[in-house]
């Protein structure tokens, strides 16, 4: 496409017609969903005639919403809490990250008219790190937290080839039961256990919270941070996957330390992304879809 074009394009209203595909995000809560705005901003840097709506579901009510799906045409899900392992047993078929999570962020109607249930979290926190230089490959990870994100990074982590793994979890028995997910390279510790956490922290590269501390969805403000910042030193690349503030009390100290950080909405931004390559066969302009969702933030 030409630049021209593009500018054309980009100051020409998207016109809603009777053949707009309608892709949408099913879950609830999800008024406050970024979604909409992320993936509406990544058809308009495609130039194709796709919009992207929210769907409150409410919880045991999946197999309906993909009903609704078959019926209306809807072209692509992305699906959210609390309806992700459900959705993972009522599709016709899933991928390979989404059979071993049992969890599917994202339906794709097959050319056969089939359901395809996928999963991006994992696969876009690696395009997050691509894209700001860290390649996972070879290096020993750190995850905070053994819950459904968490799990979605190790799994993904395991497929790019990291070396190690130690997952540090409030809930031991969480934390092993997620050592299934990358087998042989992964051990777990309690995250109380701070001579263990001290430990870990001096033998890794990378540093990921996936665990829901530092979260504070009614302030740009977070007090909370999973690991002392006495912990952290310049070789460490330290991740966020909390983007609500996108700013953490744990990205802060870390800056401080004179790691590298990487927010949490990167990882949302590309998963999303990845979502749309599913759906339409081509990857949208994923800087646009950031600012998109950094000014939604703010
Ligand atoms: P989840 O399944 O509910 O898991 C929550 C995790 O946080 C568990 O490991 C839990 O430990 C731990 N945790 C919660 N409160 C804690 C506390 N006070 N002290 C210690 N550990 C605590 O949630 P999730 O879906 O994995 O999401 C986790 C975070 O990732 C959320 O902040 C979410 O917004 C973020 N996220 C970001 C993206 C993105 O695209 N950037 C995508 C998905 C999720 P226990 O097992 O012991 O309960």
């Amino acid at each position: 496409m030409t630049h021209d074009l593009q500018a054309a394009m980009a100051s020409t209203p998207h016109r809603i017609t009777a053949s707009t595909s309608v892709a949408a995000v099913i879950g609830d809560p999800v008024k406050h969903s970024l979604s909409p705005v992320i993936h509406n901003v990544g058809f308009q840097s495609l130039g194709i005639d796709w919009v992207y709506v929210a769907f409150e579901v409410k919880a045991g009510q999946a197999r309906a919403a993909l009903d609704a799906m078959r019926t209306f045409g809807l072209r692509g899900l992305s699906v959210t809490m609390p309806h992700k392992s459900d959705v993972a047993h009522l599709v016709d078929t899933v991928s390979i990250a989404a059979q071993a999570l049992q969890s599917v962020n994202t339906v794709e109607v097959a050319p056969n008219g089939l359901l395809v249930g996928h999963s991006t979290d994992g696969d876009g926190l690696v395009a997050s790190l691509s894209a700001q230089g860290v390649d996972v490959t070879g290096k020993s990870l750190l995850i905070l937290g053994a819950g459904g994100a968490a799990r979605s990074v190790i799994d993904a982590m395991y497929r790019h080839r990291c070396h190690n793994i130690v997952i540090a979890n409030r809930s031991l028995a969480s934390a092993q039961s997620a050592e299934v997910l990358a087998p042989e390279i992964s051990r777990s510790i309690a995250l109380n256990d701070s001579a263990a956490l001290r430990a870990a922290a001096s033998s890794v590269d990378v540093v990921i919270n996936a665990t829901s501390i530092g979260m504070n969805k009614d302030s740009i403000h977070s007090s909370e941070s999973p690991l002392s910042a006495d912990l952290i030193t310049p070789r460490h690349t330290v991740v966020d996957l909390v983007y609500h503030p996108i700013q953490t009390e744990l990205l802060r100290n870390a800056h401080d330390r004179g790691a590298q950080t990487i927010d949490g909405l990167g990882m949302l931004v590309h998963q999303a992304a990845l979502q749309q390559q599913i759906w339409t066969g081509f990857m949208p302009n994923v800087s646009d879809m950031y600012r998109a969702a950094l000014q939604a933030l703010s």
